[in-house]
């Protein structure tokens, strides 16, 4: 009698195992989606970074007649808060050996995840800022790049360990936010060569 009534009460193996892979697919359809919302939230977290960057530049320039000679100089006068220099998808948090294009914690020790491009003498070859006087708007004046972030599509890939500046177009899934030198932010997709960027590409 006790076996028959826990096989009327009870489930089977099958009917567990039913359950569980209903389970499974659910979870499977669903982690993409919050992973998705929160890779999202990270890029509009940078976007506004890179808007205050571009805000606290141009309030440089005003006060000083041309770019600040790092991003990391625009702390703590303009950028009072230096989380503001650091990218939510950036795994070392901006601290990294750093040259004047990708500075690292070269200047400021918390870290500055953003590359400058008005340092990046590539830059300059191709006129996008004059070379005297030192620092200058280039060939497109406000459109010209003047900030980069290219971790939300760096950060996930095989070299993130290495931390090291990526090859273009490596990966065409995905996209670099670019900071213009008027205040602008853009997304343009990685695969664009940073030589071949115009205001066409925003
Ligand atoms: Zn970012």
């Amino acid at each position: 009698m006790a076996r028959r009534g826990s096989a009327t009460t009870g489930f089977t193996l099958i009917e567990i195992l039913v359950v569980m892979a209903i389970i499974a697919i659910l979870v499977a359809l669903i982690f993409p989606v919050f992973t998705k919302a929160r890779a999202a939230a990270r890029q509009a977290s940078c976007m506004s970074n890179l808007r205050q960057i571009g805000m606290a530049m141009l309030m440089y320039r005003n006060d000083s007649g041309e770019l600040a000679p790092h991003l990391s100089s625009l702390h703590p006068t303009y950028i009072p808060s230096p989380e503001i220099l650091i990218c939510p998808d950036d795994p070392a948090e901006g601290c990294r050996d750093g040259d004047d294009y990708m500075e690292g914690d070269l200047y400021l020790s918390s870290g500055v995840s953003y590359t400058y491009i008005p340092n990046w003498k590539y830059a300059a070859t191709l006129s996008w800022w004059r070379p005297r006087p030192r620092y200058g708007p280039g060939k497109w004046e406000d459109s010209t790049p003047l900030a980069m972030c290219h971790w939300h599509w760096a950060a996930g890939k095989e070299w993130r360990k290495e931390l090291q500046i990526p090859s273009w177009g490596t990966d065409p899934k995905g996209w670099v936010l670019v900071l213009a030198a008027g205040g602008s932010v853009h997304k343009v997709r990685a695969e664009i060569p940073a030589d071949e960027f115009s205001p066409d590409c925003y």
